[in-house]
């Protein structure tokens, strides 16, 4: 059995008061939730207080993005390493907005995701298809070039080992428009016999996470589907109400909400 996972990301929302007030909420709320695994990522200059409320509870911290480079001159970037020594438990690594915006290759993803793994965090690995990609029904070829990277990789099954993946529609996020339940899992099966490809038992245990307009109404259909084993949710991750009921729903995949 596989636990379920709902991430949110905070993106560079909110200031250090309301973020403790976040993560506070989230933690007063993790006695509804037992069996599910949360976790919150805030903006790096939020960790240090956000890591301060939640310490002592099992809501973990992770971080939104990480420098693809060990340590050095590097201005205005953050090592894993650092990371690692705040405590932060996830990284999330290839989130659309980062390859949009700030020009990250499949082979920058890449590079993150050895920086977090080899210093014993776990990647939170984002693929998905553009609009146009998807309406010209490249879904499935855009998702393979984006796995490629590690599941071709020589040293497939270490990377494999720790990591979680994030199916998110780039024409789902922060728009209001979701993926239907149906259209999820096809990717979400389409992901892990990819990933069955690399490592069979891998696939089976592997977190295949979706994001992109999950909200409390529509999560309870999207974690019903057999290949979708939590959540990354962005805007409705910063309404404390919210995001608590969509961890609430995804105890529905242990047979519990
Ligand atoms: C995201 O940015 O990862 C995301 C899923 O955002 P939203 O839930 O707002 O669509």
């Amino acid at each position: 059995m596989r636990k379920p996972l709902v991430v949110g990301n905070w993106k560079m929302h909110g200031e250090l008061a309301s973020a403790r007030a976040l993560a506070l909420a989230v933690r007063h709320a993790e006695g509804h939730c037992v069996g599910v695994e949360i976790a919150v990522c805030p903006p790096f200059v939020h960790l240090g207080g956000v890591l301060e409320v939640l310490s002592g509870s099992e809501v973990a911290s992770g971080a939104q993005s990480v420098c693809e480079f060990e340590g050095g001159a590097y201005t205005g970037e953050i090592s894993a390493q650092m990371l690692r020594d705040l405590g932060v438990r996830y990284v999330i690594v290839g989130h659309s907005e980062r390859r949009a915006l700030f020009g990250e290759s499949d082979a920058h993803v890449l590079a993150k995701l050895r920086q977090v793994q080899a210093v014993g965090l776990t990647p939170i690995l984002c693929v998905g298809e553009t609009l146009q990609e998807r309406q010209a029904d490249d879904t499935e070829k855009v998702l393979a070039r984006q796995l490629e990277g590690v599941l071709d990789a020589p040293d497939a099954a270490a990377l494999l080992a720790d990591l979680v993946l994030a199916y998110e529609p780039v024409w789902a996020i922060g728009t209001g428009e979701t993926a239907t339940p149906q259209q999820a899992q096809a990717v979400h099966a389409f992901i892990r016999a990819r990933v069955a490809g690399a490592g069979p038992l891998r696939a089976a245990a592997l977190r295949v996470l979706y994001g992109g307009s999950v909200k409390p109404d529509n999560a309870p259909q999207l974690f019903a589907m057999p290949d979708i084993d939590g959540g990354l949710i962005g805007g409705a991750a910063l309404k404390a109400a919210d995001f608590i009921a969509i961890c609430v729903a995804a105890r529905a995949r242990l047979g519990l909400a």
